[in-house]
């Protein structure tokens, strides 16, 4: 990441912020491999004296999580996995591996995404398709504009081309942002694309214009982002993928200046292992006033009437149902029908 993208951004330290020590800004404070002002690997450090913690930069990537043990348990086969293998020998590892392990899941979900993101021709409906919907309610401004939940980097990038100081991809799975970040740094977006069971195929395509483009690991439940810092921010496919959607839903609201717009788009496709049923946002209670429609309950929130607190973020434009196409394998494909919001920052 570039030195102009870390300033830019103002990082501050999860550890301190979970801890009740406020907003403490973090610096880069070890530099171990940089190609000019482009830090590849390093550690931003917190000045703090009760905290002083390191947050490491991986391969260009800045990772600012508040538990980085935790982190690791889930991450490092990521950060760790080589990539200098040809494909024939990780086509036989992936054999020897099997279906159903670590290195497949991974394999599949670089897939599904990476295809979504970069592959797909627009009138199927893939993502560009979707970010066109959600650029059509509210265009990006200038300054600083977080694409939460990044993924494999498309929305970083067309945040970037579409007038972004800096546009910075947020996403907790370091396995994704590698894809986005290796577009960076290179100009290709390089990725294994499933045919069927464990066959897969190399695809390559020439990357945008990468200035302006950065990439930070990190919890979308407690960004590292100062209050009130950034202009504009895209959350695409996120709300229904976390534990706590009420608590992302504030932190979108707490990191966006007074004023401006935020893009959060979902299919509401609730899953029990990523969301506790208590904290869907409606797909239940169908008995109920809201008949379980997620619309309804979302509006009702944005409204303040369902929740404690009014969350500051008034829902000002919406498309209910774009069409969004997910990439299986080469004979099967996912479509889901999103909702996508303007949310306007009182
Ligand atoms: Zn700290």
């Amino acid at each position: 990441m570039f030195r102009a993208q870390l300033d830019a951004l103002g990082l501050i330290c999860p550890v301190c912020r979970l801890q009740g020590r406020g907003e403490q800004p973090i610096r880069l404070g070890v530099t171990l491999r940089a190609e000019g002002d482009d830090i590849i690997e390093g550690a931003l450090v917190c000045d703090e004296p009760a905290c002083r913690r390191e947050h490491p930069i991986i391969d260009g990537i800045a990772v600012v999580v508040a538990n980085l043990g935790g982190w690791a348990q889930h991450q490092l086969d990521a950060v760790l996995r080589r990539e200098d293998l040809s494909p024939w020998m990780t086509s036989l590892l992936g054999d020897a591996a099997g279906p159903g392990t670590v290195l497949d899941n991974e394999r599949r979900n670089l897939s599904t995404y990476a295809t979504a993101h970069w592959a797909s021709d627009e009138a199927a409906g893939g993502f560009p398709a979707l970010l066109r919907a959600a650029f059509a309610l509210a265009p990006p401004r200038g300054g600083l504009c977080l694409d939460l939940g990044a993924s494999v980097g498309r929305g970083t990038f067309a945040l970037a081309a579409a007038g972004a100081t800096a546009a910075i991809g947020i996403d907790l799975s370091f396995a994704m942002l590698k894809v986005g970040e290796r577009a960076r740094r290179t100009g290709r977006v390089t990725y294994e694309q499933r045919q069927l069971g464990i066959v897969y195929e190399g695809r390559e395509h020439a990357a945008p214009d990468p200035a302006r483009v950065g990439f930070v690991c990190a919890d979308v439940l407690n960004l590292p982002v100062k209050t009130g810092a950034a202009s504009y921010a895209i959350d695409i496919n996120v709300v229904d993928c976390i534990a706590e959607p009420l608590v992302h839903l504030a932190e979108v609201a707490r990191v966006l200046a007074s004023g401006s717009a935020a893009i959060v788009a979902t299919p509401y496709d609730w899953q029990p292992n990523a969301t506790p049923l208590g904290n869907w946002l409606g797909g239940h209670s169908q008995r109920g006033a809201l008949a379980g429609s997620p619309e309804a309950t979302v509006r009702a929130l944005l409204a303040g009437g369902a929740a404690d607190a009014h969350l500051g973020l008034a829902l000002a434009a919406e498309r209910e149902r774009v069409p969004w196409r997910l990439y299986v394998n080469a004979r099967s494909t996912m479509e889901y029908a999103v909702h996508v919001m303007h949310l306007q920052r009182s």
